[in-house]
């Protein structure tokens, strides 16, 4: 979705985008799979620069990796990022992010370079939603995940494998002293 920057006005201008509005579905389509989501920001002319501020709510839905059990996680990024007109970078995949510095400790905003006046909002915001996702998502902290021996969710209540396995395979105290030969 392509906002242009030479129709910002001096004092600013905002933007606010949701599943309804749909601007912005089709870059976040495969990232939110239908969940609702609220996108609010506000572009800022600064010196030759734009400054964009704002937030990004959204459910996506996620499988857990322990359980394997889809999910809602709840994003709630701040948006904060300079854009820089340039020539912009090619990207080699969507989610590269050759026009795309971030300050390693997190708290200034980042930058991207985008060929004036056209913005891409949607790499934007499909960025930040990719990022706050977790390589490793689990349903909660406490998730038990599955039972490695006959796949029963062990959320939805015990198996009984693990003690049983653990009942044979628990080293006998004794069992070094039978391997010993006394002689
Ligand atoms: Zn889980
Ligand atoms: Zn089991």
């Amino acid at each position: 979705m392509l906002i242009n920057l030479s129709e910002i006005p001096p004092e600013g201008r905002t933007f606010h985008f949701t599943e309804k509005t749909a601007e912005l579905n089709s870059a976040l389509e495969d990232l939110v799979r239908n969940c609702p989501y609220s996108i609010d920001f506000q572009i800022q002319p600064v010196g030759n620069i734009f400054e964009v501020t704002g937030k990004i709510h959204s459910d996506v839905k996620m499988e857990c990796t322990r359980c394997l059990k889809e999910f809602a996680l709840k994003i709630d990024e701040r948006i904060h990022e300079l854009l820089i007109p340039g020539k912009e970078l090619p990207r080699t995949g969507r989610e590269t992010k050759v026009n795309h510095t971030s300050e390693l400790e997190g708290t200034g905003p980042s930058s991207t370079l985008v060929s004036f006046p056209n913005f891409d909002a949607g790499v934007l915001m499909r960025d930040t939603v990719a990022l706050a996702q977790p390589d490793h998502p689990v349903c909660s902290a406490s998730c038990m995940g599955l039972c490695q021996y006959c796949g029963k969710n062990l959320n939805e209540g015990f198996c009984g494998c693990a003690a049983l396995r653990n009942k044979d395979q628990r080293p006998s105290p004794f069992s070094k002293l039978k391997e010993m030969k006394f002689n």
